[in-house]
């Protein structure tokens, strides 16, 4: 277990000295509403973290966050590992009153992380970071092949009995032949072609 990614931000709030944070993550722990929620990576994540004071109790934070994920091959549902690097750069704000940290929009358009606990726990804000930077779609292979949708079988190591033939006679029992239409069986197609019509 790693610590959670903490910058302790007191000295710069009262002296404007700049902040620095640095560590590695195998985990992420954040509130979504209020729900609990888990990031799990691969290996340990490596972030580094300075903030340099804007005066006042504005701030402003770079730095990088380089976590793998695990997800699922959106064709054949093995894991693959999806190593991401993040430039981190936001706009802080102290506001005492703030129990969690949390992400407003400027009027700028500009995302600002207001925060109200000078020992800043930036969990949710390297979460979003890293969910913002997932990828919706992950192939384990730009040519995956993907699952036989009959038995479920992976066509990436080699066919199974359904890959050659399409199951054409389901369809056809299913749907029928319509008569006068004989050369449909010669067809392989005109079964499929079927489907499309909304109210047969
Ligand atoms: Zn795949
Ligand atoms: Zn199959």
């Amino acid at each position: 277990m790693k610590d959670q990614p903490r910058i302790h931000l007191g000295s710069l709030l009262r002296t404007s000295d700049d902040a620095h944070a640095e560590g590695e993550l195998d985990h992420l722990q954040y509130l979504q509403g209020k729900t609990p929620q888990t990031l799990q990576f691969a290996e340990p994540a490596p972030y580094e973290v300075n903030v340099n004071s804007l005066g006042g109790d504005e701030m402003y934070l770079q730095g990088h966050f380089s976590p793998t994920l695990v997800t699922e091959c959106a064709r054949c549902l093995r894991d693959v590992q999806v190593p991401l690097d993040i430039q981190l750069g936001t706009l802080m704000r102290y506001e005492p009153s703030a129990e969690e940290p949390y992400l407003e929009e400027a009027e700028s358009g500009e995302e600002v992380l207001v925060f109200g606990n000078p020992d800043l726990d930036l969990s949710a804000y390297l979460a979003e970071s890293t969910l913002l930077a997932t990828p919706l779609t992950v192939l384990h292979a730009p040519d995956c092949k993907g699952l036989c949708q009959v038995c479920g079988h992976d066509l990436n190591e080699g066919p199974c009995e359904h890959s050659a033939q399409v199951p054409i006679e389901e369809i056809d029992e299913e749907l029928g032949i319509p008569e006068g239409s004989s050369h449909a069986k010669q067809n392989p197609f005109a079964g499929l072609s079927k489907l499309d019509l909304p109210d047969e």
